[in-house]
């Protein structure tokens, strides 16, 4: 569904991605790992194109990154992104923030959107909170708002970058056990995220990043539980 091949990736003169080539097939969920600065939310930005990249290529579908206009919206609605600080509409109120992009990306009426909003948000845990803004919520009750205006738009794949991050800890399972069931059912997702628990329970594979390189690419048991190179060894002894 993404595919990444020989991708290059500079910030100025600093080179950040090098040769990246990552596929990440449809109902697949990859969690990227690695230390601070490996690159990983920089290439998970590229797939969305958030990012320009200087070499290689992207596609999604088998076609390559749209470079503007309505046609990248439309990518960034197939292929959704939440963020670290959630990104909501701060003036809108939480059910506005779940139907706007469906209206105007996708073309849906507001009354259809309106009753798919409220159950994804009943699917999230946040049913009484349609009215609400965002500022009356919690870190974690934002980021579940967000995950139901990512579904909303009916994505192909989800990219998640660092989602629970900015969590205070006694948040961060009511997110990550959303992330669990759309992972159960079968959503494509490619998660940057430093919960090791998460990627034991979720992954498919992990792809572990250091230096602006993929280093291994495993399933999380072998990953985990035999890691095969020192760079991987290294970081698996400072996080677990
Ligand atoms: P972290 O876990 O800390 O978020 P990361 O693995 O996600 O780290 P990136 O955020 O992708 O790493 O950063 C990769 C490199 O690119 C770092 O050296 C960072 O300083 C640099 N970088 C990231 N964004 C920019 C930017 N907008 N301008 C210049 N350099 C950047």
């Amino acid at each position: 569904l993404i595919r990444v091949s020989g991708v290059q990736k500079y910030f100025g003169d600093h080179q950040v991605l090098h040769d990246i080539d990552l596929d990440v097939r449809a109902g697949e969920v990859v969690v990227l790992l690695g230390p601070s600065g490996s690159g990983k939310t920089t290439l998970c930005r590229c797939v969305n194109r958030l990012e320009t990249i200087e070499g290689g290529t992207i596609t999604v579908n088998g076609a390559p990154l749209p470079e503007e206009g309505r046609a990248l919206a439309r990518l960034r609605a197939d292929v959704g992104m939440v963020f670290q600080s959630f990104n909501l509409f701060a003036h809108k109120s939480v059910l506005d923030n779940v139907t706007l992009g469906p209206m105007k990306v996708r073309g849906t009426a507001r009354a259809e959107a309106e009753e798919r909003a409220r159950a994804l948000l009943e699917r999230v845990g946040l049913a009484g909170k349609a009215s609400a803004r965002p500022a009356q919520l919690s870190g974690g009750q934002q980021q579940r708002v967000a995950i139901a205006r990512a579904l909303a738009m009916e994505p192909k794949a989800l990219l998640f970058d660092e989602p629970t991050s900015a969590l205070d800890p006694e948040m961060i399972n009511e997110v990550l056990d959303v992330m669990v069931s759309l992972a159960d059912e079968g959503m494509t997702m490619l998660v940057v995220t430093h919960e090791m628990g998460f990627a034991r329970r979720a992954a498919d594979r992990v792809v572990f990043m250091d230096g602006g390189r993929i280093v291994e690419s495993a399933p999380p048991e072998e990953f985990f539980g035999d890691p095969r190179t020192d760079r991987a060894k290294g970081f698996l002894s400072k996080v677990l």
